[in-house]
C-alpha cells in the first residue's frame, strides 16, 4: 500500500504551494532590507519543507536557525502542553526574527513560543506559517504572512506528519480517518 493511499483528498497540491510559497517571499522580499540580517527561525519538524521552499526564494540577506517544539504525541489534538526539545542556537537579542510554522491550530504552541521570545528581547518578531486553521483557535496569535486558511480536518504532507510519517508527501492532503482512528487522542 501506498501512503497516498492513506489520503482521503488533496487539499493543496504542489502547482499550488509553489504559487503561494513564490508569493510569500515577495511579500517579506517587500518588507525586510539586507541591514536587518533577520533570522528566521524554522519550527522543527513541520517547518522543515516550507523552510526549504522559502528560504531560496528569498532576495535579503537572513539567517537561519532551528527550534523544536513538542505538543502533540502521535494524537491529533494539542493539549496546550508545550516543551522545548531543541532551543536556537542564535541569541535573539536585539535581532530581528521570523518565526516559521507549518500549521497554526489552537495557537497554544505560537503563543509559547512568541512568549518565550519575548523574554529574550528580540527588535522584531513576525510570524509566516504555511496553513491556518483558525476554526480551532483557542488563543489569539498574531500571524503576518499566511499561506492557506484550511477546515477543521488533520492535514499531512509537504513537512507535516501523522505519527512521523508522511512528511515526504509533496503536497497537502487530507489524511483518511481510519489511520488515525486506533490511535487515543492526546496520546
Ligand atoms: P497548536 O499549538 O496551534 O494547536 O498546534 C501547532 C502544531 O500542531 C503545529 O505546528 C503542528 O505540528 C501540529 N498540528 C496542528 N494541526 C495539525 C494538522 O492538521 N496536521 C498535522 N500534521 N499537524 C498539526
Amino acid at each position: 500500500m501506498s501512503m497516498h493511499d492513506d489520503v482521503a483528498r488533496i487539499l493543496v497540491s504542489e502547482e499550488a504551494l509553489r504559487v503561494r510559497v513564490a508569493e510569500i517571499a515577495a511579500e517579506m522580499n517587500a518588507i525586510y532590507t539586507d541591514a536587518e540580517v533577520p533570522i528566521l527561525v524554522c519550527i522543527l519538524k513541520g517547518a522543515f519543507m516550507f523552510l526549504a521552499d522559502l528560504t531560496r526564494q528569498l532576495t535579503f540577506r537572513h539567517e537561519i536557525d532551528f527550534m523544536e517544539i513538542s505538543s502533540y504525541g502521535h494524537g491529533t489534538s494539542s493539549t496546550g502542553v508545550v516543551r522545548i526539545l531543541l532551543d536556537l542556537a542564535s541569541t535573539i537579542e536585539g535581532r530581528n526574527v521570523v518565526i516559521v510554522e507549518d500549521i497554526v491550530d489552537t495557537g497554544h504552541t505560537l503563543d509559547y513560543i512568541l512568549r518565550n521570545f519575548a523574554t529574550r528581547q528580540p527588535t522584531s518578531v513576525r510570524v509566516v506559517t504555511l496553513l491556518n486553521k483558525p476554526s480551532r483557535r483557542e488563543v489569539e496569535v498574531p500571524l503576518d504572512f499566511v499561506g492557506f486558511e484550511v477546515p477543521n480536518e488533520f492535514v499531512l504532507g509537504y513537512g507535516l506528519d501523522f505519527a512521523e510519517q508522511y512528511r515526504n508527501i509533496p503536497y497537502i492532503g487530507i489524511a483518511k480517518p481510519e489511520i488515525y482512528q486506533a490511535i487515543p487522542e492526546g496520546d
